[in-house]
């Protein structure tokens, strides 16, 4: 089941939650929309699930080519996982999963022993068949995640939308949940949408992300797209850490701290203030001076337990950057709080300072 959405907005009250909203999901694949809170993730999410009618004006809602506007939630075939799915306390996990079996529409309703049946195969998809006859309390965050999961599952959506399903479990669980969800969605191929504010969790399940922003779509790539080719600073700035400078496209040159370097070709030719950006990843440090454009600074700091060391500096202009060094290159460079250290960018990204363009000003 493919899914299409046409220029989407909604308002609330005076309010726009999304302006102009387009998206492609393609049948079987796993979309994460990634955005800070108050992005308009789970309006986008709601819209299409039918929870939430867009305003009018707004383009179509396809699900396999076929406009589902008009269509009530029950005949959308979605299936739904919250951040705090409310089991029923006082049913079992079979009990949980057997519910979503029994709430189908009439024609579609199967009897109470074929539900159980059912819902034992659908507990050992998600691995919970050892705990069928505990109630929910019995349970941790992660596997009532999973219950909910199944629960979700057992209507056979054509669809499954999940809105930041582990954003209340701790970091270990999280992490688990995530190599689990995806191996499940391997196997299944259900169609499935996945909202989270977490970019590591989105980069590492999703096959495509929806980089959102203030109720608009920022980005719309692969991982590997939005990470390496972020096209706004609002990207850049999101997926993952950053050292940023302001800095002066002239003559083709873009300076910033006390360094020059090629300007790329979409900010353009006429001279005006930038923003430089670069990851702390993309930072080589040198104990010795080289041929290669370098800013001399201190390092301030060093982070070593990790599988990476990140090492805080600052510059001669007095400012702070993060550079993440292998433990490898840790050992062999030797350096300590105090030294005085070069420091060179690999790969740097600019991007016209927006503030520039409002204000029309240099
Ligand atoms: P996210 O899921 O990305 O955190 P939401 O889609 O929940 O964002 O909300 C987007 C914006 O729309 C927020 O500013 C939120 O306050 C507002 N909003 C969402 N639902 C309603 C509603 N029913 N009434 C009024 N404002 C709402
Ligand atoms: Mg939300």
């Amino acid at each position: 089941m493919s899914i299409e959405l046409r220029q989407i907005s909604k308002t609330f009250g005076g309010f726009r939650a999304l302006t102009d909203v387009s998206v492609s999901v393609q049948t079987g694949e796993l979309l994460a929309l990634l955005g800070p809170s108050g992005s308009g993730k789970t309006t986008l999410l709601r819209i299409i699930a039918g929870l939430e009618q867009p305003d009018p004006g707004s383009g179509p809602i396809l699900f396999h080519h076929e406009d589902v506007a008009q269509r009530k939630v029950v005949d959308r075939r979605v299936g739904f996982v919250f951040q705090h799915y409310a089991l029923f306390r006082h049913m079992t996990v079979l009990q949980n999963v057997a519910f979503g079996l029994r709430v189908r529409p009439r024609r579609q309703r199967i009897s109470r022993s074929d539900a159980h049946d059912k819902a034992h195969r659908l507990l050992r998809l998600v691995q919970l068949d050892t705990m069928a006859h505990r109630y929910p309390h019995q349970l941790s965050g992660g596997q009532r995640q999973r219950v909910a999961l199944a629960r979700a599952l057992a209507i056979e959506p054509k669809v499954l939308l999940l809105d930041e399903p582990f954003g209340a479990l701790d970091a270990k669980v999280r992490q688990e949940l995530r190599g689990w969800l995806r191996k499940l969605h391997d196997e299944i191929h259900v169609t499935s949408v996945f909202v989270t504010h977490d970019q590591e969790e989105a980069l590492e399940l999703a096959d495509r992300v929806v980089v959102m922003n203030e109720g608009r779509i920022e980005q719309f790539g692969t991982p590997d797209e939005v990470f390496h080719r972020p096209h706004t600073e609002f990207v850049m700035n999101f997926l993952g850490q950053v050292n940023s400078f302001h800095g002066r496209l002239e003559n083709g040159r873009v300076h910033f701290a006390s360094l020059a370097v090629d300007a790329p070709e979409h900010v353009g030719a006429s001279p005006r203030a930038v923003r430089v950006f670069i990851r702390p990843h993309e930072l080589g440090i040198d104990t010795e001076r080289n041929h290669h454009p370098q800013m001399t600074a201190t390092v301030a700091h060093i982070h070593s337990a990790g599988a990476n060391v990140r090492v805080e500096l600052t510059t001669e202009g007095d400012e702070s950057l993060v550079a993440e060094l292998s433990q490898d290159q840790f050992r062999m460079l030797g350096i300590a709080a105090g030294d005085a250290v070069f420091v060179t960018p690999r790969e740097v990204k600019v991007f016209a300072d927006a503030r520039e363009r409002l204000a029309g000003s240099g």
